[in-house]
């Protein structure tokens, strides 16, 4: 198979361009017009010459990700798309906006997947449901992100996604409006989270590799702090992300304060308990100077007690870090309900007269089934 240009470092592009008889800034050229979001195939960038053009798109491979199905909230605020990869598999992601607030400026997220299920197998979760196919490549990682930036800079019209484009020429920007850095609010993206299907932390290279060309002046240019790693809890690889040059976000996804109750939700924790997970994260914390997030969502009389909330408050104590609750999203078991509102905020309450930050978050499109897997699923089902 022809190499993903996505993935070639700056060097391996330099390389290409100079054996195709070009010089080297021709690959600046191309890094713009990728990252800019103006291009939607190699022949879209028009400052190159056309025999070069030609010549690049016989020997690299650019979008392969084609969109399957697309679906708006109501509130036109998250956007889900279900995307086929080359082999016919399909992942799903989703972007969010959220809006300025008096503490916090406008965010739009991308949320992307890094594997084709997961092989976690967390019991309310849709993607574990679905059983594991096979980890995502760094290129497959970043075109869901490139998805979004091309749509943002089309103006929230459809950006077309390589293979199955239709969109007429004049839907597109005109380079000169994109191609230069755009400014920081003007970005058409703030933050990047890994909290789509699958594992993070299990397709470890492939993501790592996705984190430096987003991170990159020569990528997206994104800061390591707008960019966020969701893992089951996987506790070599938290050291080793510690480790990293590049010190993301990090996110856990605990949902529970005992092992007990945790060994239920979250399988892998019998492997890595939490006498071992919060330890890791607070090493964490110390290597990179990021607070972790926990995130916790609550299902009605599994983990929403105040018990729960009780031995959350204590597990976390003296820890500079963060919880997120969530309501859980309806599953299709129905031993997993979300939680009454009632007990979400005694839930609440119960953490924050402990003196542990956290936030109550909103489920975010509900209405168009944006949660881990879920419109994947729906999709697998109809195919029965
Ligand atoms: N495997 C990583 C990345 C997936 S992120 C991780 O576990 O963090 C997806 C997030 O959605 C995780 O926090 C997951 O636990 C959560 N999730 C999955 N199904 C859910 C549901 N039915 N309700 C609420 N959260 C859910």
């Amino acid at each position: 198979m022809k190499p993903q240009l996505l993935e070639s470092s700056y060097s391996e592009l330099v390389e290409t361009v100079a054996s195709l008889g070009q010089p080297r800034y021709r690959a600046d050229q191309i890094l713009k017009w990728v990252w800019g979001g103006a291009a939607s195939s190699i022949d879209d960038m028009t400052d190159l010459p056309a025999g070069f053009r030609q010549k690049l798109a016989a020997s690299c491979r650019l979008f392969t990700l084609e969109p399957i199905e697309e679906r708006v909230s109501r509130d036109g605020q998250t956007r889900k798309v279900l995307f086929q990869l080359e082999d016919g598999k399909s992942v799903e992601s989703a972007h969010m906006t959220y809006e300025a607030t008096e503490s916090s400026r406008e965010r739009r997220t991308v949320c992307v997947s890094t594997q084709v299920g997961c092989s976690i197998r967390c019991s309310f979760c849709a993607t574990g449901q679905q059983g594991f196919e096979r980890n995502l490549r760094t290129g497959e990682i970043l075109e869901q992100v490139l998805y979004f930036v091309r749509l943002a800079q089309a103006g929230g019209r459809k950006a077309g996604g390589g293979r199955s484009t239709g969109e007429p020429r004049g839907a597109r920007p005109t380079p000169s409006e994109t191609v230069s850095s755009p400014p920081a609010a003007r970005r058409p993206l703030t933050n990047v989270v890994f909290m789509g299907m699958g594992e993070p932390l299990a397709n470890y290279e492939a993501v790592k590799g996705a984190i430096a060309r987003l991170n990159s002046s020569r990528g997206l240019g994104l800061g390591a702090r707008l960019i966020t790693v969701s893992t089951v809890g996987l506790v070599p690889q938290i050291q080793r992300l510690a480790k990293e040059d590049i010190h993301v976000e990090l996110a856990v996804s605990l949902h529970a304060a005992s092992d007990r109750v945790r060994n239920l939700l979250v399988p892998v924790n019998k492997r890595y308990p939490l006498a071992k997970l919060i330890p890791a994260c607070r090493e964490y914390l110390e290597a990179t100077g990021r607070r972790p997030t926990f995130e916790y969502a609550l299902f009605n009389g599994i983990n929403d007690s105040l018990d729960q909330a009780g031995k959350l408050a204590e597990l976390l104590t003296g820890f500079e870090c963060h919880v997120n609750l969530i309501p859980g999203n309806p599953t299709p078991s129905k031993e997993f309900r979300p939680s009454v509102a009632r007990r979400v905020a005694a839930f609440q309450r119960e953490l924050t007269e402990a003196g542990i930050s956290n936030t109550l978050r909103q489920s975010r499109g509900a209405d168009i089934e944006a949660g881990c897997g879920q419109l994947r699923s729906r999709r697998l089902q109809r195919q029965d």
